[in-house]
């Protein structure tokens, strides 16, 4: 390590990202890509790209991709925020809106980057177990002494809140910011979303991507929702760290995708297919699986541990996550691929067992 490391660098725990091999090919079910391509449009940009107008900085404001984005969602363009993936809305309303000291309540296990940031930022963190079904407990979260971070879908687990119940977490914590991280929303069905929310709550903040349903993860886009003031306390953090946080490319081929109704409406409609397709074989097979509202399932069997289970799987040409988390040591998260990948996926689950 670098003898010039600060302090607070040396106490950080960075996240770990899933392998993205480039040596062997293997079926990719780690990091839940979409295993399909994003909308055609995005295709076509590609091939009529100029490259002579990469030496121009994109549009800082993002203002045709922002205006994209807001039409579809029926919000106003100063209603949202867009960064560098979701990783980088969460740090950019990490910098806007969370003081060092401040206290954060987030479920565990989530997403492991909540807790990550809450040591970058010089935050008092407070991981929330999940009850023993893996639910959030709404309870949990009622008038806290802090801020509010939940993804809905919660990752790794697959499940989500009802709306009702956001809602309730929301309306009684109207000093504190609550933020919901709905990377996984589009495959959740009606009455996930808190979106409908934003009219009437202003501690609300929703955060968003386009590295699941969309097919983007490769170009980095997410986004954030909330209310006018809110995003400009954003987009002050941004210009005082990357104003260009969103190349030129992702804009233009982000504004097209997210146009693309009926390739948003296929995409997803093939994913909940395939998921519940495997779903049901899976416990066939013996294993216990939660029902997912996400492009992934969250899998145990009662004799093999989550790392065995991931390592027989890599052997056999199947990559899959496993964790180090106690409450997860038992389980292997699978992203939903192609048909073909899950039948590989489950004839490699059958051998193995
Ligand atoms: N939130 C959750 C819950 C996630 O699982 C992920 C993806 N790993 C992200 C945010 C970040 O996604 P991205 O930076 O690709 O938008």
């Amino acid at each position: 390590m670098s003898r010039f490391l600060s302090r607070h660098g040396a106490k950080l725990e960075p996240y770990v990202p899933g392998e993205q091999p480039v040596e062997r090919r293997y079926i990719k079910l780690n990091t839940n890509e979409c295993p399909y391509p994003p909308a055609p449009g995005v295709a076509r940009l590609l091939a009529e790209q100029k490259a002579r107008e990469f030496s121009l900085y994109p549009d800082p404001e993002a203002k045709a991709l922002r205006q994209a984005i807001a039409e579809r969602y029926g919000l106003r363009s100063d209603e949202v925020f867009v960064g560098n993936g979701s990783d980088e809305v969460l740090a950019f309303i990490h910098m806007a809106f969370f003081d060092p000291g401040d206290s954060v309540y987030f479920p565990d296990p989530s997403y492991g980057f909540y807790g990550v940031y809450a040591k970058l930022f010089h935050l008092n963190p407070h991981p929330v177990p999940l009850a023993e079904d893996f639910t959030v407990t709404v309870e949990d979260y009622l008038g806290v002494d802090g801020h509010i971070l939940i993804a809905n879908p919660n990752a790794p687990t697959g499940l989500a809140l009802g709306r009702e119940q956001v809602e309730r977490i929301v309306q009684s914590n109207p000093d504190h910011l609550v933020i919901i991280d709905e990377a996984y929303v589009d495959f959740a069905g009606d009455g996930v979303t808190s979106l409908p929310l934003l009219d009437r709550f202003d501690n609300l903040m929703v955060v968003g991507t386009f590295s699941k349903s969309r097919s983007l993860a490769g170009l980095r886009l997410g986004y954030a929702f909330s209310r006018r003031q809110h995003i400009a306390a954003l987009e002050r953090m941004k210009y005082s760290f990357h104003p260009y946080n969103v190349n030129r490319f992702t804009q233009q081929a982000a504004a097209i995708a997210v146009r693309d109704e009926s390739h948003l409406r296929q995409v997803v409609g093939k994913i909940i297919a395939t998921r519940e397709r495997c779903y049901r074989r899976l416990q066939e097979l013996g294993c216990k699986v939660l029902p997912s509202s996400t492009n992934f399932l969250f899998v145990s069997h009662p004799v093999l541990k989550g790392r065995e289970f991931y390592e027989k799987l890599r052997e056999k040409g199947i990559l899959v996550r496993c964790f180090d988390h106690p409450r997860t040591l038992d389980y292997i998260r699978v992203s939903i691929g192609t048909d073909e990948d899950m039948d590989a996926f489950l004839g490699a689950v059958e051998e193995t067992l």
